[in-house]
């Protein structure tokens, strides 16, 4: 049996490319439907961010040409997390599987058909990891992966080299209605919510027109989200910090006492180095101490699911 394939694509200014991609998905979307691996009623969905050229103006155009092309219009631009969100949840339920793709194909589609067999073979997750970044610059390539080996050292659940190329189930889809958070970083949060999960690798290719949507300023601003929606590490810095600040204080206290003793300091000069040393160390704990609080709090108001049930047995709803 066939399964029914959503695949969404955020689209933000991408006038120069669309239709040459729009041309190449239904191209390769014939060949997965005769191949028998995915059903004919699979659809396309492109999602315009807020674009502010003729994006959606192309969009309703490949819509009106075939039946295969969905549109969704943001009222202005919420992001590619957001734009790919919306997509995912205006049709949910509606399809067996869904895939995200960026809008310039960097992401290789001929992985699109490996995923498919994974979930086939009952993946509910399944990662589309670039194996081979030689075609991003330098530039590119050294900030991703340093943003990765950062994220890991703090605890964070990222599959390596893996950005927003993925085939999620219903299920999936489903838990992830849970998540209330407004910073939604997908890679984190698809790897919290479990299921069985597979890889597909790829080699990530060149971006063919247009420019890259996410300058550097973006791509700081999404990596700062990703950890401060999932760490509490730079908080936990703070307290450290003070910690350090405190013993050191204690040496430098010390230090000048002796001094005062050997009659080695200037008048005054003990009386403020003294408190000076240890308020900011006792400062700076007390500053790390609150901070853990807010951590806590920042936690709770999240409110995401505390776990999540895959399958029962032996009562009704299984
Ligand atoms: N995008 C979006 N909203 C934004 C920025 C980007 O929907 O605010 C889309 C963009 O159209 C593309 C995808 O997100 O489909 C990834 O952007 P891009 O390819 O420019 O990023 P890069 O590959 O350079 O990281
Ligand atoms: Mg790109």
């Amino acid at each position: 049996m066939s399964s029914r394939l959503l695949l969404v694509v955020p689209c933000y200014n991408e006038e120069e490319i669309l239709r040459s991609t729009n041309q190449k998905l239904l191209d390769y979307f014939e060949i997965l439907i005769s191949k028998n691996l995915i059903d004919s009623e699979s659809k396309i969905c492109y999602v315009n961010d807020g674009s502010r050229d003729k994006t959606w103006t192309i969009i309703e155009e490949l819509s009106g040409l075939s039946s295969r092309i969905l549109g969704v219009k943001l009222s202005k631009n919420f992001g590619h997390q957001n734009a790919l969100l919306a997509g995912l949840f205006e049709f949910r339920g509606q399809f067996d599987c869904y895939i995200s793709i960026d809008a310039d194909l960097q992401d290789d589609i001929n992985a699109i058909e490996a995923m498919i067999l994974k979930y086939r073979e009952g993946a509910s997750v399944v990662y589309g990891v670039r194996e081979d970044r030689s075609k991003d610059s330098f530039f590119k390539r050294f900030t991703a992966e340093f943003f990765y080996k950062l994220m890991f050292k703090m605890g964070i659940p990222l599959v390596f080299n893996h950005a927003d190329f993925r085939l999620i189930d219903n299920q999936v889809l489903e838990q992830l209605e849970h998540y209330n958070e407004v910073n939604m970083f997908l890679r984190g949060i698809i790897p919290t919510i479990g299921f069985k999960s597979e890889k597909v690798f790829y080699s990530r290719l060149e971006r063919e027109a247009g420019e890259t949507k996410y300058p550097l300023k973006k791509m700081l601003t999404f990596a700062w989200n990703g950890i401060t929606s999932f760490s509490t590490f730079p908080m936990r810095l703070v307290l450290w910090f003070g910690i350090f600040n405190f013993v050191v204080a204690i040496f430098v206290g010390i230090y000048t006492l002796i001094s005062l003793y050997l009659g080695k300091t200037v008048s005054g000069w003990t009386s403020t180095v003294l408190p000076m040393a240890f308020f900011s160390g006792s400062n700076m704990i007390a500053i790390g101490l609150i901070g853990e609080y807010i951590g806590k709090i920042y936690e709770e108001v999240k409110s995401r699911p505390r776990f999540i049930v895959e399958k029962t047995v032996g009562t009704s709803k299984s």
